[in-house]
């Protein structure tokens, strides 16, 4: 019992609206780059 249950991963996730992928809330996902259906991987090639 030497705090070793701080490292537990979150049981929660949401679906990435794009490609399906289970993603932590507040998070960008992983998988295709996409946070509440923005692709923030191409934000900053903004025109
Ligand atoms: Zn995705």
């Amino acid at each position: 019992m030497r705090r070793s249950h701080h490292a537990l991963k979150p049981s929660y996730a949401i679906i990435c609206p794009k490609c399906a992928e289970p993603v932590l809330p507040h998070r960008m996902c992983t998988s295709c780059g996409t946070y509440r259906g923005k692709e923030l991987r191409a934000e900053k090639v903004a025109a």
